[in-house]
């Protein structure tokens, strides 16, 4: 017997847009379709609208999912910067805050700022905590999302196992889901341009580099929630610099932006992309450089996932194409013709709202999965 929230799914995936198609479908009695479509209605999940196909007699109304009634709140946590979002079950952003922040101030100071902007948020679009159905985090680190604590982070001092969730919490008892800040806009771009696409790779690279691959739909996380940290692949045993995790010539310290910061003598990796949009000549070579260092270990990526297509995200995306020519002249030269016959290498077309929209997709998820709708439904 499929239960209310079930039902909620076969009309988000499209197999039923009708009471009648549900029937059809589900091979379910007409008065249990309409006591799991009422219930469903009475809770703001689905609303019915305009009017579908009719075979003769009264038109039947269509059954769509209502992104309106509920919300969530989101945060993208950077390196320097975070941004609060109050977003609709659709992932559109209703009311946002911005600021230069660095995550380095640690947790209690940063999420007691979250937690005070998610509220304001909710005063100042007049709505109440309780119509709050979720909460997404992102972070520029390694996290585990079933516990929702921070394994670890090189850019992150004294978050090592911090529980976020339960930090989180202590204002807000609703479902909470904590992510990686590569993997929570991977899920972002597939979500919004990229839905045909099977196997999406996106590369964040800003202060830090990092990856999130997008499998039919979901994100992978390989057994340790460590898949996409390819930050750290160690390309060059012989280099001077220090890496941030400590060990010499990793990839991020040969081409992140905090890599070219410092090589620039600059001080962060916006500070990099502002000199690149300028057009001064050493910047713009050296981050084709960075570009072409890390495409080297991306034709391995490209290699083993042959996916659809290559995002790069996060501040380097905003190089003018620059970053991005080196990862194309890297990848397309190293890999084998038919592992990129079909490959599309692109900067992402959210820009700075893929983490924000990629958390809010993923909670959006969760909260209108099947269990937690017919919780929602019981409680
Ligand atoms: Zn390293």
């Amino acid at each position: 017997m499929l239960t209310a929230g079930q039902v909620l799914q076969l009309i988000r995936q499209g197999s039923c847009r009708t009471r009648k198609e549900l029937i059809e479908f589900t091979g379910l009695s007409r008065s249990t379709i309409t006591d799991r479509v009422d219930r469903l209605i009475e809770a703001g999940y689905i609303h019915e609208s305009g009017v579908g196909a009719s075979g003769g007699g009264r038109p039947p109304s269509v059954l769509d999912v209502d992104p309106a009634n509920h919300l969530l709140l989101v945060a993208e946590l950077g390196a320097n910067h975070a941004t609060v979002a109050l977003t609709d079950l659709a992932a559109r952003t209703i009311a946002e805050e911005h600021t230069e922040m660095r995550i380095e101030r640690g947790p209690d100071a940063v999420l007691s700022w979250v937690r005070q902007t998610f509220h304001r948020l909710l005063e100042k679009t007049g709505h109440g905590a309780e119509r709050v159905r979720g909460i997404g985090l992102n972070l520029p680190g390694s996290v585990d999302h079933t516990s929702g604590r921070m394994i670890r982070s090189f850019l992150m001092p004294g978050w090592d196992d911090h529980p976020i969730r339960e930090s989180i919490r202590e204002t807000f008892d609703v479902p909470i889901v904590v992510e990686n800040d590569a993997k929570a806009m991977a899920l972002g771009e597939w979500w919004s341009s990229w839905r045909q696409c099977p196997s999406l790779l996106l590369v964040k690279v800003s202060t830090g580099i990092g990856a999130g691959i997008v499998i039919d739909g979901r994100i992978y996380r390989g057994i340790e929630e460590a898949a996409g940290s390819l930050g750290h692949v160690r390309l060059r045993d012989t280099d001077d610099r220090v890496c941030t995790c400590g060990s010499r010539g990793c990839v991020a310290s040969l081409a992140s932006g905090f890599a070219l910061a410092e090589d620039l003598g600059l001080e962060t990796s916006r500070d990099v992309v502002r000199l690149v949009q300028a057009g001064d000549p050493t910047a713009v070579a050296r981050t084709q450089e960075a570009g072409r260092t890390l495409g080297a270990v991306l034709a391995t990526a490209v290699s083993l996932l042959n996916p659809g297509v290559l995002v790069l995200g996060g501040d380097m995306a905003e190089t003018r194409e620059h970053y991005l020519t080196g990862i194309r002249e890297s990848v397309y030269r190293r890999s084998l013709p038919y592992t990129t016959r079909n490959l599309r290498i692109v900067t992402s077309t959210l820009g700075d709202r893929a983490g924000v929209v990629g958390t809010s997709v993923m909670v959006m998820e969760h909260v209108l999965s099947p269990a937690a709708v017919d919780a929602a439904l019981r409680g």
